[in-house]
């Protein structure tokens, strides 16, 4: 493991330091996350524009994207370099995440040159905003167990059906959709993938309002919208390729953990309450817990450090990113838990104002089961440690070659 930047990732680190220096502020202590995008008002929405549009003129945005799609063309660990930089600055919620990190590369391997002239540009200065249409009530970890139709009249398909837990859909002008165009095709070859307008006649959008009372995601369903063949990314039936080509993203951009655990900041709160008249910090036991986190955060970092080494050296990295996410969830979560408990009173309290920290502890405890859940489970996340890292025996597939339609939907009817 190399710790250090090269001269080269220095200099980049440099320059993106001294560009953020001039056009943001310096991002406050109590300033945490908004984890899921759901305090989206049309003030945040303007101010994400803003900055993607003044990072896009200053040749800061879609880092990785290649210079003819307007990109940078920068490498992934300057990318990296990059996203350590500007979170440290104080910066609007990240609504670009799907478009640029999963839709637009999806595009530019599967799309048209037409398609990718008409989307990536508006995609990459942020003034259009995409979603991922992708999992159903009875789909998301099987997610080519999908059910949402396809069928194609002239020049148009026409798609019903239902999609759920759309992040972003409610602020989205263009979504990536994944439907079965092929009912007698087995279960992963019957599918097709477009771009579908999200103002289209009978796209209807609801938001889910979560536990926090926050609107990150949303239930869309389509009744008879019209998607022109133009729309089609990829071959009729070849949809679960392309679809590969997005979740391979997904993974790729959310690996890291979703913000790993910072005991700093429990340091900090244990500094500023009191327990039995004492500061928190005197207290042995609860200096115990907070060393017991930090050691788990710094295993986490280095673990991440493995993976910062094999981009710097420009190799991928492979399906161990999947331990990011996995360990960093729990770890976020225990120690929200212990953030609220150490609050005493405050800690019941999820309100801005009121409770210590902007009521931060209380977001994280809220809002990380949904970031263990997003793009592969806990459990799902084992199963790739345990087939794809220690070579384990793959699950029992009952389905493979079987026709969708003859896939038993649900217990049998009497
Ligand atoms: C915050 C958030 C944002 C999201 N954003 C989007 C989005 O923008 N677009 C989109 O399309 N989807 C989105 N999703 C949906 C997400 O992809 C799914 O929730 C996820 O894939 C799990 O699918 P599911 O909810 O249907 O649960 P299921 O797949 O039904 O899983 C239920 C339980 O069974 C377990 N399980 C399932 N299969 C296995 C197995 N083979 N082995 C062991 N255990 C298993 C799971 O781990 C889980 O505990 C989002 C979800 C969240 C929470």
């Amino acid at each position: 493991m190399d710790f250090n930047d090269t001269p080269e990732e220095a200099a980049f680190r440099t320059e993106a330091r001294t560009w953020l220096k001039a056009n943001a502020e310096p991002r406050p202590e109590d300033d945490d996350a908004d984890l899921l995008g759901e305090k989206l008002d049309d003030a945040s929405v303007a101010w994400c524009k803003d900055w993607q549009k003044k990072k896009y003129d200053a040749g800061w945005a879609g880092l990785t994207w290649p210079k003819e799609y307007g990109g940078r063309g920068a490498s992934a660990i300057e990318n990296v370099i990059w996203k350590q930089e500007e979170s440290k600055v104080h910066t609007p919620p990240e609504i670009y995440g799907i478009g640029l990190g999963m839709c637009g590369p999806t595009l530019m391997a599967h799309g048209t040159e037409e398609q990718k002239k008409r989307w990536l540009p508006d995609m990459l200065m942020g003034q259009e905003v995409w979603c991922q249409l992708f999992s159903e009530p009875a789909a998301g970890s099987d997610l080519a167990g999908l059910r949402s139709t396809a069928v194609r009249d002239g020049d148009d398909w026409v798609i019903n059906g239902q999609k759920i837990w759309t992040t972003g859909a409610q602020i989205c002008e263009w979504g990536i959709l994944v439907v079965r165009s092929d009912p007698n095709a087995a279960k992963h070859a019957g599918l097709t993938y477009f771009v579908v307008n999200m103002n289209a006649p009978g796209v209807e959008i609801r938001p889910i309002t979560q536990i926090n009372g926050g609107q990150g995601f949303n239930e869309v369903f389509f009744t008879d919208v019209r998607i022109p063949d133009s729309d089609r990314i990829g071959e009729v039936g070849d949809g679960w390729r392309v679809a590969i080509t997005t979740l391979m993203n997904e993974r790729a951009s959310i690996g890291g953990g979703g913000g790993a655990g910072n005991s700093t900041d429990l340091l900090r709160l244990a500094r500023e309450v009191e327990i039995n008249g004492r500061p928190a910090i005197e207290d042995p036991s609860i200096r115990q817990q907070i060393a017991r986190f930090y050691i788990r955060a710094k295993g986490l970092q280095f673990t991440g450090n493995r993976t910062l080494t094999a981009l710097s050296r420009g190799q991928t990295p492979g399906p161990e990113s999947s331990l990011g996410k996995l360990v960093g969830g729990v770890l976020v979560q225990d120690m929200s838990e212990f953030g609220i408990e150490l609050a005493g009173m405050a800690g019941m309290m999820n309100d801005e104002t009121y409770s210590l920290d902007k009521a931060m502890w209380q977001e994280r405890f809220l809002g990380i089961p949904g970031l263990r859940i997003a793009g592969g489970t806990d459990e799902i996340l084992r199963n790739i440690i345990a087939e794809r890292v220690l070579g384990l025996p793959p699950e029992v597939r009952l389905d493979k070659g079987v026709a969708f339609k003859d896939i038993p939907s649900g217990p049998p009817t009497q």
